[in-house]
């Protein structure tokens, strides 16, 4: 390669690199227990073109489209009341195939255990290589907030919508949304949700600890006697600081050239 060659090399990769970095795809996975606030998160999170991967509302479609999956899953929530994991997973990597346009993917509820996490891995390797992983713990220091919370929580009657309100902070009987009725969820009850959260922590934790083995950090955000602006907040926080430690090492990356 002579002189002039090489200068247009790195003219060329010069461009060529931050357009490679833009266009990697971001995953940002939640965890957390049920009522550390991860549904309201993403409602927050909604301003953004983040597209969202919520297992709940994609089992509501397969069900809706009456898919053999979805057929599936309405056998399993007739019965058991649990869908398997293997049904999961397969319903979320079918989604995840169609999302090629997608920049940002925030996963609520997914994974939920530490085999999925693995599953998940081997999707992420094999289809999206170039893909980078954030993820974030909603921790509570205060079990007994989260049974609170869920204990408090009204749900709209209505299939189609499914809104969540807590009881603290409304005192009406029908959805601001489409006028469905609130009720509280059937599984919704103090023993319940005492083993559904203790269930929940402990898969976190080990999702958690299968991550800081593969060298990926999680990161931390309390959730307890905070408001869920402030857990907003601190989440966004995150995410500044990473695209602003990318730029920087992006702009060095170029300096080097
Ligand atoms: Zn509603």
């Amino acid at each position: 390669m002579n002189i002039f060659t090489t200068k247009f090399y790195l003219i060329g990769l010069t461009f060529f690199i931050p357009t490679i970095l833009e266009a990697q795809k971001k995953i940002l996975i939640l965890l957390g227990s049920p009522g550390s606030g991860k549904g309201t998160l993403v409602e927050y999170c909604k301003q953004f073109n983040f597209t969202v991967l919520s297992t709940g509302n994609l089992c509501r479609q397969e069900i809706a489209s009456k898919s053999h999956l979805g057929q599936q899953i309405e056998y399993y929530s007739m019965t058991t009341g649990l869908t398997p994991d293997n049904i999961i997973d397969e319903m979320v990597e079918t989604w995840l195939d169609k999302q090629v346009e997608s920049e940002t993917i925030i996963f609520d509820g997914y994974p939920r255990t530490k085999d999925q996490a693995e599953r998940l891995s081997n999707y992420l390797q094999t289809k999206m290589p170039d893909s980078q992983l954030d993820i974030f713990y909603l921790e509570s220091t205060d079990d007994e907030e989260l049974v609170q919370r869920i204990l408090n929580r009204l749900v709209c009657e209505n299939k189609q919508c499914q809104a969540v309100y807590n009881r603290r902070f409304t005192n009406s009987q029908s959805c601001k949304k489409c006028k469905g009725i609130l009720i509280q969820r059937a599984d919704d009850t103090e023993h319940i949700v005492r083993l559904r959260i203790a269930g929940f922590i402990q898969n976190n934790l080990e999702i958690i600890d299968y991550y800081n083995k593969l060298g990926i950090p999680v990161k931390r955000i309390l959730v307890s006697n905070v408001t869920p602006e402030e857990v907003f907040e601190r989440f966004i926080n995150f995410i500044e600081l990473e695209t602003k430690s990318n730029k920087n090492s992006l702009e060095k990356n170029n300096e080097d050239l």
